[in-house]
């Protein structure tokens, strides 16, 4: 079965447990015949039994060879394509020939490739399709700015301390690895226990500080390296702190995102659309932060690529005109209460998640559908990626709503894109902070009666009241939100006075009746000036292109059968390279059809590998299959070639004229090799060994 299938089977499976589970308490309850309950617990013991099967298969298909064949364990299959990786140089630990450094790594020469063809689709899929303003903003980025955004105090991760060595880690991470050992390695835990183990990872991004230091202190949790005590968690700020300029007197930082730069320049931004709204900005580029202890390879790193969309909307109407060409996807998504109450993730059509208001609005969906979309087509596999709701204290407090696009490698479920609705929030701190007002306005084709609530101050009164403070007083009061400004009308007019509470004196004074006015006026308005909602979604694009990696790895037998072979099974769009060019034997009639070949590929602008070296044509297949190369064309006759795909190993014949031009239309989706494959002569593997 596929991935896809075997976790919907398990969704299922869950839901049908549950049934029968509350069937037998009924019947229990009700005191039903003996054999009535013992045929409901038989069945529920059926399906207890169908869930452990499905889950060994989920198991053996991701901890396997890929194809789900294999039983070869998680880390074996990690280290296999992280071998494969670092000696093809997809990647190389930076600074490496000086012992490298946690958490830095460079993209070698098919890396590069591979991570500018997805930023290519990222922007034709997203730039290109909802005509986005694309921007590029510094690295280095002034300490206002980042006050401003809530960087500077609260961009943190909790951390603990080796109380003797001084070592550092991140506090959920030891939690969470001390829960996940006790589940999968202690067989003499009591259920109950296991299903608060269970619990606690499912909700591990909801404790507070405090929460976490006592259940490292109950579970007796110390430092792994040196089984020392631990400190008490206390928050570690991300951010590389550097100054700008000669005089060390100006604090800056570099970006933790993209996202600043683009909301600091919103105004100029909005005035280039033609003041309409909505529209979306957009950014690709570096972030820096410094993690704890990067420990998962390329995934927790502590410089990244980010490509960063920030769609500014309405808050009075976050529909969206192509959400209909999204609303019927189904795939998996994991709402918050499904995590709470300990269920796996389901598939659920994502119009029925908008309508059921389980997604918060039309745009947040309409991008959680392209964001499958996109992840899907790049050869993410649909069985391995979820939609995962923020649960309620793990989304910052302004939010309305955030989903993570989460995709499963072998580290676990990986949050690779983050999705969230972020209100109002960035553009009235930055309104706030730089006096700028960040605001959109809706002209009104005829004026509109609006009622509007006024509060006056009478400064005469209060300066004889207050004397010095009075400006503080004044301020205070009409800063008052409507509520509290109607409830203080009421308490004046019932009790003559109210005890009011200014928060910059740092004390409660007493206003009376002939202090403030206090009125709903009715006014004509021409237009409606607001602080649009921000919907933003966050592509850590490191992290996608690792489980894309891991997504398409397999391994299959050589044919003398003697080795394992590595082949990445990349879409064309995602391959380093497109297609090779080797003559089947060194021959100079031969080399010339090659080179030619060559030559029509790159006037097609098709990436490709000549390769006339001597070497046996099934070992530089190999070579080829293991950079993931989808097309191989083989000159064995000055007339006709053949052309090989990847994965099926199957060749066809093609003439000499026409071999560039099969390869541009099949690497640039016109054509598909099923067609190719049905309309070309086809070639058995004899001439071509492998
Ligand atoms: P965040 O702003 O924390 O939601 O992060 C946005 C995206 O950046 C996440 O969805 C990840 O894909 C990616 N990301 C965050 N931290 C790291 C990291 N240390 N290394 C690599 N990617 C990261």
């Amino acid at each position: 079965m596929a991935s896809t299938d075997l976790r919907k089977a398990l969704s299922d499976n869950q839901s049908a447990l549950e049934s029968q589970a509350n069937a037998v308490r009924q019947l229990k309850s009700s005191a039903a015949a003996k054999s009535e309950i013992d045929a409901a617990v038989e069945a529920l013991n059926a399906l207890k039994l169908e869930k452990s099967t499905i889950e060994r298969e989920i198991h053996a298909l991701i901890n396997g060879d890929g194809n789900g064949e294999g039983s070869v364990n998680k880390e074996a299959f990690r280290q296999a394509v992280v071998n494969t990786l670092e000696r093809r140089l997809f990647y190389i630990p930076s600074f490496k020939i000086y012992r490298g450094v946690a958490g830095l790594y460079d993209y070698g020469p098919p890396g590069c490739s591979v991570k500018s063809n997805v930023l290519a689709f990222w922007r034709q899929h997203f730039v290109l399709e909802e005509n986005m303003l694309e921007v590029d903003c510094p690295c280095v980025t002034p300490e206002v700015v980042l006050k401003a955004s809530g960087h500077v105090d609260k961009f943190t991760d909790l951390m603990v301390k080796d109380d003797k060595t001084g070592t550092c880690y991140r506090a959920d991470h030891l939690l969470k690895d001390f829960c996940n050992e006790k589940l999968q390695k202690d067989l003499t835990i009591s259920s109950d226990k296991a299903a608060e183990l269970k619990h606690l990872l499912a909700t591990l991004d909801d404790l507070s500080a405090e929460e976490l230091g006592a259940k490292i202190k109950e579970f007796g949790i110390v430092a792994p390296d040196t089984k020392n005590p631990l400190s008490d968690p206390y928050p570690f700020n991300l951010m590389f702190q550097t100054s700008i300029g000669p005089s060390g007197s100006s604090t800056g930082y570099m970006r933790p995102e993209t996202a600043q730069g683009i909301f600091v320049n919103f105004r100029d931004l909005y005035y280039y659309n033609g003041s309409k709204l909505p529209f979306a900005a957009a950014q690709i580029g570096q972030a820096f932060r410094n993690e704890i202890s990067p420990r998962q390879g390329l995934l927790r790193v502590r410089e990244f690529t980010l490509a960063e969309i920030e769609h500014f909307v309405d808050p009075e109407d976050k529909s969206h005109p192509k959400y209909s060409e999204v609303a019927n996807l189904e795939f998996f998504m994991f709402p918050r209460q499904e995590q709470v109450s300990g269920q796996s993730a389901k598939i659920i059509r994502l119009g029925e998640a908008v309508s059921k208001g389980i997604v918060n609005n039309e745009t947040l969906g309409y991008f959680i559908g392209r964001v499958y979309l996109f992840l899907t087509h790049l050869g993410i596999d649909k069985g391995r990626l979820r939609f995962r709701q923020h649960l309620a204290n793990e989304m910052a407090h302004y939010a309305a709503d955030c989903w993570d696009a989460e995709i499963e490698s072998s580290y676990g479920w990986i949050e690779c894109v983050g999705i969230a609705d972020r209100s109002a929030y960035d553009l009235r701190a930055h309104s706030e902070k730089s006096g700028v007002q960040l605001v959109a306005q809706e002209k009104f084709s005829e004026p509109k009666e609006v009622e509007k609530l006024v509060i006056a101050s009478v400064k005469k009164v209060l300066g004889q009241a207050f004397k010095g403070s009075q400006k503080n007083v004044v301020e205070a009061l009409e800063a008052m939100k409507e509520k509290e400004a109607l409830d203080m009308k009421a308490t004046l007019e019932s009790k003559g006075e109210v005890e009011f509470e200014v928060c910059t004196l740092g004390k409660t004074v007493t206003i009376t009746k002939n202090m403030v006015n206090i009125q709903k006026e009715k006014k004509k308005e021409h237009q409606r000036v607001f602080t649009p909602s921000v919907i933003e979604p966050s592509f850590g694009i490191g992290r996608i292109i690792y489980c894309l990696f891991e997504h398409s790895f397999y391994t299959r037998p050589s044919k003398a059968g003697d080795e394992q072979l590595n082949v990445f099974r990349f879409p064309p769009l995602v391959a380093p390279i497109k297609c090779t060019v080797f003559p089947l034997v060194q021959n100079q009639k031969f080399e010339e059809v090659a080179k030619l070949i060559s030559k029509s590929l790159t006037a097609a602008g098709i990436s490709h590998r000549i390769d006339i070296t001597g070497t046996s044509i099934g070992k530089r297949y190999a070579r080829t299959d293991e950079l993931g190369v989808p097309f191989a064309i083989t000159v064995d006759s000055t007339t006709s070639v053949t052309l090989r795909e990847r994965d099926s190993k199957d060749q066809v014949r093609v003439d000499v004229e026409n071999a560039a031009s099969v390869v541009r239309e099949i690497t640039e989706g016109h054509t598909t090799w099923a067609q190719v494959w049905s309309t070309f002569p086809h070639q058995s593997s004899t001439a071509t060994d492998e």
